[in-house]
């Protein structure tokens, strides 16, 4: 018989390693990775991580590892621009990386190259038994959903790279993450749409300098009368520089842009600052090319993410970013649905929501490349004026911290009908805001939006108000969480799992409660406040009572307010298993709020349709 798996991913770059590491950490799903280079990126390419996709990782478990490196961290961006005067460079101001308004634990991006990256991948996925088949690519993939084996519809060809082996294997999914010249997207017959024909060629350069510029270690863009340049400081007295170059019609960026052009190019737009290369550890160059896959899906099988559906220019530090949030807006999905939690046609919201994320960062690239590139060479410059260059920089921070991501309505994303959505902190579609709380159990302060771990479920936050004034709301709520008829009796678990280790999701994988009371920790009695049912959860109850200090000062934000809740009668909002806003309802006596939250499931959980498989609780 035919070898079966869950998925076949095509390509173990960063995107595709994420998906494997997403996917196990969710079910033990049997996966067939394979990749058509002999090892993995040794060093270079991608080295910056946004603030967002570090709080997904972290969620992940995998930031201990990336901050074990060192890394460099870019708080501040300084702007160089052509002196008046003709005789070289001067500083023209500052910024943070990210300002005060963007809700972040880490307001800076992190310095890592791909190939530690890469290595933290397979780090991991070895610990979880997974290994990369390397030097495979794929030959063909066809639909056969009728053969002997037909919940495995896809059969899949494969080859060794020397052609001398081949193999047939039947799968559930195919992902297709090899990336800008994907195969998987060529065999799906996918055209890439270009947004900018304009073809900018950049070089690059990582190593240890040596330079009197005084921002040598800062992230700074320059462009100076003989071109431009932007410098990313990569901790451990490592730099890289990226430095636009102007090969002849027809020439390869690669081939014209040696180390010693590139470092000449360097010190022309630097001077009179001098920059001496101590050591070089890697250098390339590529042409910026935007673009996006016309579809990321066919018939919700088979799957591409990453470099294989949109391409941008490097400098904004976001392809892999990006690429990150598909495996993962992919992962939970895939698992619901094969879980038996989620409908299959679910499945469609993923190139919806990542189209659509993709064609905004798109949008931002093309201007902020266009403005940062000259289309002439040094000495000709023609870059356009600086107070637009760091305007657009400054307007589309949201966007490159990943904060900016907003998916649309959709059934995953339900419009508020609650007042809250007069805050900005909570919104339907966007990142559950940072709230600092008091865990309740051991009165330790944790970030509630980290407090449970990415395993698929649900993630229901009570933001319970006042106890006093909300005991018998809360009772009411568990009371018609377990009649008959909801959702939440249907997707219950015949034996509640009170144990530490399944304290996340004691009544269904399905989904998890979290109680945020606004009262004094010493003030929440788990007896008097809780019923039974979310007494269960008491892992995850909290105090919002870090607004003052021990002195009385004010400290931290109170996060009733900050999430737009009314701090005696609170509110709910579900957030989806990827850390996104589901919806924010009302907590309200009687059974609307468990009604509210019904609607919500019914609308995504299989129903009767054909589609429906029952859940494996
Ligand atoms: C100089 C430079 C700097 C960059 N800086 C940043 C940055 O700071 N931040 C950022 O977010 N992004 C950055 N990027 C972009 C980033 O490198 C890519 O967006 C990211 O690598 C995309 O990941 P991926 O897994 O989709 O594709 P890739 O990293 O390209 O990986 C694709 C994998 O698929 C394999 N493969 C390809 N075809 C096949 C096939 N037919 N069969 C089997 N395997 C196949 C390849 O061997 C490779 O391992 C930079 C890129 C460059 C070039």
């Amino acid at each position: 018989m035919t070898e079966s798996y869950d998925i076949v991913i095509v390509g173990a770059g960063p995107v595709g390693l994420m998906l494997s590491a997403c996917l196990l950490r969710l079910g033990p799903y049997n996966i067939k990775h394979i990749d058509q280079r002999p090892g993995p990126t040794e060093i270079g390419r991608a080295d910056g991580i946004q603030a967002r996709t570090l709080d997904v990782l972290q969620n992940l478990g995998l930031k201990r590892a990336i901050m074990s490196y060192n890394p460099g961290r870019i708080y501040e961006v300084a702007f160089w621009d052509a002196s008046k005067d003709g005789t070289g460079i001067r500083r023209t101001g500052t910024s943070r990386s990210y300002p005060e308004y963007i809700d972040t634990r880490y307001p800076f991006s992190t310095i890592i190259h791909q190939g530690r990256i890469e290595k933290i991948f397979l780090d991991d996925l070895k610990d979880r038994r997974l290994e990369i088949e390397r030097s495979w690519t794929i030959a063909g993939f066809r639909k056969d959903p009728c053969g002997e084996q037909s919940d495995h519809p896809l059969v899949v060809d494969l080859v060794s790279v020397d052609g001398r082996e081949s193999s047939t294997v039947r799968t559930k999914y195919l992902f297709g993450a090899d990336g800008a010249r994907s195969r998987v997207r060529d065999l799906l017959r996918v055209p890439m749409l270009s947004k900018d024909p304009t073809m900018h060629v950049w070089s690059v350069i990582d190593g240890v300098v040596k330079s009197d510029f005084p921002d040598i270690q800062m992230k700074t863009t320059v462009r100076s009368s003989k071109g431009s340049a932007m410098i990313i400081p990569q901790g451990n007295n490592r730099v890289r520089i990226y430095v636009q170059v102007f090969p002849k019609n027809g020439q390869e960026p690669v081939a014209f842009a040696t180390v010693p052009k590139i470092q000449q190019a360097a010190n022309d737009i630097l001077a009179p600052y001098k920059v001496e290369w101590e050591a070089v550890d890697w250098h390339s160059a590529y042409r910026i090319g935007q673009g996006f896959a016309s579809r990321y899906s066919l018939d919700e099988r088979v799957f591409i993410g990453g470099d294989a559906c949109h391409t941008h220019s490097p400098k904004a530090g976001q392809g892999m970013n990006y690429g990150f949030l598909d495996a993962h807006n992919l992962a939970w999905k895939l698992h619901l649905v094969e879980a038996g939690f989620l409908r299959r046609s679910i499945l469609k919201t993923y190139e919806e929501e990542r189209k659509r994320a993709a064609a905004k960062l798109i949008e931002f690239d093309a201007t902020y490349a266009n403005l940062f590139s000259s289309s002439r060479p040094a000495g000709e410059n023609n870059v356009a004026p600086s107070s637009e260059f760091v305007q657009v920089f400054k307007q589309n921070s949201l966007l490159t911290s990943g904060y900016g991501v907003e998916y649309p309505a959709n059934s995953l994303t339900w419009p508020s009908t609650t007042s809250s959505t007069s805050t900005t902190a909570l919104l339907p579609g966007h990142s559950f805001p940072t709230a600092t709380v008091t865990r309740v159990i051991d009165a330790n302060p944790v970030y509630l939006e980290q407090e449970i771990p990415f395993n698929g479920s649900y993630r229901i936050y009570i933001f319970a108000g006042k106890p006093v004034l909300t005991l018998k709301t809360i009772f009411d709520l568990a009371e018609h969480l377990q009649s008959k008829g909801s959702i939440f009796r249907r997707y219950q678990r015949k034996d509640i799992d009170t144990s530490y280790e399944g304290r996340h999701n004691p009544h269904s994988p399905f989904f998890t409660f979290s109680l945020v009371f606004h009262a004094p920790r010493s003030n929440i009695e788990i007896q008097e406040c809780l019923p039974d049912y979310f007494a269960c959860y008491r892992y995850h109850l909290y105090a919002d009572d870090r607004e003052l200090s021990q002195r009385g000062e004010a400290a931290e934000e109170n996060a009733h307010v900050k999430m737009g809740f009314d701090v005696e009668k609170g509110g709910i909002v579900v957030v989806r298993p990827d850390g996104y806003v589901g919806c924010i309802l009302e907590l309200i006596d009687g059974r609307a709020s468990a009604l509210a939250l019904d609607r919500y499931f019914e609308a995504i959980v299989p129903g009767s349709e054909h589609d429906a498989v029952a859940a494996r609780l």
